[in-house]
């Protein structure tokens, strides 16, 4: 086999990556050169032969060391597809994960086509949850808030490139839960994927996730105090007849919806994940 070409390279990486016990080191050899080189994954067959110059294979080799530390491939390519989009993420945010996708499906479906909504997406990260919203229902108005500003500043620019930087109907709120809210925000619906990971799991936690991922976002050291927190104060932000859709670890979804009656909420509803797992929590308000 010719060195340096497409072939000779991905097979060279692949054996790298699969030494170094990476799982899937053919796949991960061909979507971070595939990405590099701004081609389909699928035109590398086609392109076999050619050959890769300096400074291709010097960042490519770049890509492989990263892939061995267990960095994500999302943040060595910095792009996530979720829903019908693909994310700008690095490692200030949450890359965002299929869930989150059937906690969408599920506000979506219960959204009336002619209504207009004011929506939050609470502790937004890559603003996946919002963004995806408001590209389907054009007419919603969005809040995307978190307590990290960088977080902030990565859902400003994924806003921009999927949604058009005339969009209207969007904005940004830095703010731990809700403190730093104005006290007259009100909307129709909260959606969530707050931190849910108990702190002892942590050393169960894939190195990928956990020496990557940003622990503010994954991990809740008292979730009681949390989850009471949370829901006691989204009431103050929820209209008549608003509706708190949020994302949990199977532990806290019984536990959110008891403390939801505490303090008030009706018709809680718990839904399963794809996997049979209780994942979703919906809570209703007035
Ligand atoms: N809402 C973002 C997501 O679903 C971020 C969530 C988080 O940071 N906990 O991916």
């Amino acid at each position: 086999m010719e060195k340096d070409t497409i072939l000779y390279v991905i097979k060279k990486s692949e054996e790298y990556l699969k030494n170094q016990g990476i799982e899937s080191p053919r796949l991960d050899a061909e979507v971070l050169l595939a990405d590099m080189l701004g081609l389909e994954r699928i035109r590398l067959y086609t392109n076999f032969d050619k050959k890769l110059n300096e400074a291709e294979k010097d960042a490519y080799r770049k890509r492989i060391k990263d892939r061995v530390t267990f960095k994500p491939i999302a943040y060595i390519t910095n792009k996530k597809d979720f829903y019908h989009s693909t994310f700008y993420v690095d490692q200030n945010v949450l890359i965002p994960r299929p869930e989150t996708e059937e906690l969408i499906e599920w506000v979506l479906k219960e959204l009336e086509k002619d209504k207009s909504y004011k929506i939050l997406d609470l502790g937004a990260g890559s603003g996946c949850i919002g963004i995806s919203l408001k590209k389907e229902f054009p007419d919603l108005e969005v809040v995307l808030s978190d307590i990290s500003q960088e977080a902030l500043d990565i859902a400003r620019n994924n806003t921009d490139s999927i949604l058009g930087n005339e969009v209207t109907g969007v904005s940004f709120l830095q703010s731990d839960l809700f403190n730093d809210f104005p006290p007259e925000l009100k909307f129709d619906r909260i959606v969530s994927n707050p931190p849910y990971i108990p702190e002892d799991e942590k050393k169960d936690i894939m190195p990928d996730v956990v020496d990557f991922e940003p622990h503010q976002a994954l991990f809740l050291s008292d979730p009681e105090t949390f989850f009471t927190k949370m829901l006691e104060t989204a009431k103050d932000f929820l209209k008549q007849e608003g509706i708190f859709y949020m994302e949990t670890h199977t532990k806290w979804a019984t536990r959110i919806s008891e403390l939801g009656e505490k303090f008030g909420y009706t018709n809680m509803e718990i839904k399963k994940d794809i996997s049979g797992k209780n994942r979703m929590v919906k809570l209703c308000y007035g």
